[in-house]
């Protein structure tokens, strides 16, 4: 069994949250690549030091050094600092660099800004692959640069994967066909030329199925900050379920209408070789998660899936939904919600008045979703 493990934002965010990563990683000998995220926050932080390099230079070094210090603080409480002492002067010298360049130019440009980001998934991984050679006696861990084989085009903050670059890149790099446990980026890759190159905003996931089918991987395993893919945001509403199974498009249906537990184009590349992609929560590692897949035809009721919101618009997900649009339709009038799309596996509702969506929003997801 091959599998490649992503682990986002927030199961990376503290010395414990790396801790349990690493923990469900030796758990399970069958993850040989681990594709990870920057820390929590750490790419929102990259921008902001960035427009600080261009607008107050004093700024942007104190912001760099908050960045450095949140990092110092995880690796002392793993207790690795002398092991990342050199990376981390290092990675620190670069990024002054970086900054100095925003300075003089004056303006930021997509492929600077791809650069900058590239910090933070080079940190995080830096860190956990140390933390995982002290700890891990029975795995070689093993630190690539993702740059290296996620070759995509020159189109920076939003590069496309050249798949078959990526597929031979590779077939030739022969630590992916022994047992070594690969620790690598989520979210960047590199033009051919070697410019370094971002997937869009949360991409990580995306990186994860795409490494996943250029090595024919068995599984995909999403771990984040909830226990799997629900019909509802559980910040949005506390009654959100969990779903046990999702087919690939109603996945994808959720995640391009707003739903941020998935990258919008995280399935794709599952689908294109029938890998299921699980998503599971670090903190509650024992906890089913949602399996995403291919479902046969036969099993393919008709049912509403799941909810997702974007700026307003309110998508409701699902298999023939013809089945239900009348409920949904009378349920909604109450809240003056007027339809703009209707397909068979979606609708789609605009709400004239902002203070009325949460409420029906609310009272929609108790009505579909009690027993
Ligand atoms: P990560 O840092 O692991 O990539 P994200 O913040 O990108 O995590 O995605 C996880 C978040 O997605 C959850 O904390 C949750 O608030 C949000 N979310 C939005 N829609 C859903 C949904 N339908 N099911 C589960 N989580 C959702
Ligand atoms: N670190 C990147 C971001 O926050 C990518 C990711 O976490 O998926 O956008
Ligand atoms: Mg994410």
């Amino acid at each position: 069994m091959k599998i490649v493990a992503k682990f986002g934002g927030s199961s990376v965010k503290g010395a414990e949250a790396i801790k349990r990563c690493c923990k469900i990683i030796k758990n399970n000998c069958d993850i040989d690549v681990v594709i990870l995220s920057a820390t929590y926050n750490s790419t929102n932080e990259l921008e902001i030091i960035a427009g600080l390099a261009i607008k107050n230079i004093d700024g942007a070094h104190v912001a760099l050094n908050n960045f450095f210090t949140k990092h110092e603080d995880i690796i002392r409480k793993l207790e690795i600092s002398d092991q990342c002492y050199e990376f981390i002067n290092n990675l620190r010298e670069e990024l002054k660099c970086t900054i100095l360049q925003m300075n003089e130019a004056q303006s930021i440009s997509a492929k600077l800004m791809d650069h900058m980001y590239s910090y933070g998934e080079r940190l995080s991984t830096a860190i956990v692959y140390k933390y995982l050679c002290k700890s891990s006696e029975d795995r070689n861990p093993l630190l690539l640069d993702i740059r290296t084989f996620l070759i995509t085009n020159d189109n920076y903050g939003l590069a496309e994967p050249i798949i078959e670059k990526i597929k031979s890149n590779l077939d030739s790099i022969k630590q992916f066909k022994s047992k070594d446990l690969i620790i690598t980026q989520g979210f960047i890759g590199a033009t051919e030329d070697g410019c370094t190159t971002t997937l869009g905003r949360e991409g990580s996931d995306y990186s994860a199925t795409l490494i996943a089918e250029a090595i024919s991987a068995d599984q995909v395993q999403i771990w984040t900050d909830v226990a799997g893919v629900a019909t509802i945001d559980p910040k949005l509403v506390s009654d959100a379920r969990f779903i046990n199974k999702l087919s690939y498009e109603e996945a994808t249906s959720l995640a391009e209408n707003g739903a941020k537990i998935l990258f919008p184009k995280t399935l794709a590349p599952a689908k294109r070789k029938n890998i299921p992609v699980f998503v599971k929560s670090s903190f509650l590692p024992n906890s089913e998660g949602t399996k995403i897949c291919q479902i046969a035809k036969e099993e393919l009721e008709p049912r509403v899936s799941g909810l997702a919101l974007d700026n307003g618009l309110l998508t409701i997900v699902g298999i023939d939904l013809i089945h239900f649009e009348d409920k949904i339709k009378n349920f909604l009038t109450e809240f003056n919600a007027i339809l703009i799309m209707k397909e068979n596996n979606f609708i789609k509702y605009k709400f004239p008045n902002n203070s009325k969506l949460h409420l029906a929003l609310y009272s929609l997801h108790g009505y579909l979703f009690s027993e």
